[in-house]
């Protein structure tokens, strides 16, 4: 997986590369049907960054099977400047309820300005008759123009939430003008769609992972060791994997609870560490996150993570000591995706405490590794766990519960196996590539219609 260097807000593809390990023969002959009725035409897809997060995550596995099985399909990312991820991170909060603010007449202009300088520039490589999906917020406001020029246009949002406030009626109002004329839109769950879309623009598809990507693979126990230490968690850091701010090194025996998420005020990574410190008495928790500077279009993440710094430096010492922060680069994708797979094994637990999380990528990995996952009962994650079975969910704002949880699995580990075990199969089942790459081969047949 090479990325390119990133010139600042054209757009600009991303050479993603055939799939070594394309488990797709059921669905070879959907895919020659497709390309015949595609001609000469191309199916691209949008969004606006290459790495970090889970829509790249994503993207990666699927676009790389997509083309070993002979579909032209490439990816254009849609670069743009501080102040414009920063009005779209504020729109992602909007569509989780979670941000009061207005948006202005002046929001409106730079959304709108923005969104039609990456139209123009998209339609340099875009064709009229191509597919093309365009991902999340920061691209809606593309789709009229592409639908001017004769483009079949899909909106997949990977997030969302079924609650139904102020600040969600807000984002979804500032979209309006630009998702009401898109003839699909994809969401994780049809319950996350704003009331403005017809039933037959809704269509319902949840990510998946790819069990042969370095992220997912299987790993010894040796290799594990050894990433832990590139990572700087056992020994000496390798400075291109990133680094860990800890008192001592993590130690190989004991249990260890992992949250592995971006630096976001909605994965509450704050919470976990206050949940830990004041009511898990046992154990050690590990918070690992990809570098902030390296993810543009998420401004939070710096100030997130020095406050998780200072929560932790206020610490007593005894607490600080089992406390562990994990700082990844993501200059090199492969290595970063190793990283966070031995992490993600070498976890006695791993929690997802977000607030909000339209589907949480996260957990599906650790879901696929069989580990006992402590979740919150939000958004996607209902739909990804089943509580009780594959895995336990709790209230988001109950810190008490979400600790008890954790300590209940740490003091049972033939339960905590159990539900990692369940956890496995329904990932084995449900949320694969293959599924989602079915589901992308009805999305396109669909759009050509
Ligand atoms: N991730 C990563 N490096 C990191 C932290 C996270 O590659 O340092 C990955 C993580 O493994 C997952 C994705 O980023 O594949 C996050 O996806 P998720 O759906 O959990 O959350 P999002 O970031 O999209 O809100």
């Amino acid at each position: 997986q090479s990325q390119q260097a990133q010139p600042a807000h054209p757009v600009f593809p991303v050479e993603v590369g055939t799939s070594p390990h394309p488990q797709v023969f059921g669905l070879r002959r959907a895919a020659e049907r497709l390309a015949r009725k595609l001609g000469p035409r191309r199916i691209w897809h949008v969004n606006s960054t290459p790495a970090g997060g889970g829509v790249a995550e994503l993207l990666w596995s699927s676009i790389a099977r997509q083309q070993s099985l002979g579909l032209p399909v490439g990816w254009l990312i849609a670069d743009a400047e501080p102040e414009f991820f920063q009005l779209t991170k504020r729109i992602h909060h909007g569509l989780h309820n979670r941000c009061a603010a207005e948006f202005t007449a002046e929001d409106a202009r730079l959304y709108r300005d923005v969104t039609a300088r990456s139209a123009k520039q998209l339609l340099e490589y875009v064709r009229p008759g191509d597919v093309v999906l365009l991902h999340d917020p920061q691209t809606a406001g593309i789709a009229p123009h592409l639908l001017d020029a004769g483009v079949k246009v899909v909106w997949r949002s990977h997030i969302g939430t079924t609650e139904r406030g102020a600040a969600v009626a807000a984002a979804w109002n500032f979209l309006r003008p630009y998702v009401e004329v898109i003839p699909t839109c994809v969401f994780t769950i049809a319950g996350f769609a704003p009331a403005y879309l017809s039933p037959a623009q809704v269509t319902a598809v949840t990510p998946s992972i790819d069990p042969e990507a370095p992220k997912n693979r299987d790993l010894s126990p040796q290799q594990c060791r050894e990433l832990l230490r590139r990572a700087g968690l056992t020994g000496a850091p390798d400075e291109a994997v990133g680094y860990a701010v800890q008192d001592q090194p993590l130690p190989a025996d004991a249990p260890v609870v992992t949250q592995v998420s971006r630096w976001d005020p909605l994965k509450d990574m704050t919470g976990v560490l206050r949940s830990f410190a004041e009511h898990v008495p046992t154990g050690h928790l590990l918070l690992a996150g990809p570098d902030p500077a390296d993810i543009p279009d998420d401004p939070e993440g710096a100030g997130i993570f020095a406050e998780v710094c200072r929560m932790r430096e206020s610490l007593p010492p005894d607490v600080r000591r089992r406390v562990h922060l994990c700082v990844l680069t993501l200059a090199d994708q492969t290595t970063n995706a190793l990283v966070i797979n031995a992490i993600q094994r070498s976890s006695t637990i791993i929690v997802q405490k977000s607030l909000e999380e339209g589907f949480g990528l996260t957990v599906t990995e650790a879901m696929w590794k069989s580990r006992p996952i402590v979740a919150t009962s939000v958004g996607g994650l209902t739909a990804q766990l089943v509580d009780g079975s594959s895995g336990l969910l709790v209230d988001p704002t109950d810190s008490l519960a979400f600790a008890s949880s954790v300590n209940s699995l740490l003091a049972d580990e033939t339960r905590a196996a159990r539900l990692g075990a369940a956890a496995h199969d329904r990932c084995r089942d449900r949320f694969l590539v293959d599924r989602e790459l079915g589901d992308y081969l009805n999305l396109y047949r669909t759009a050509l219609d």
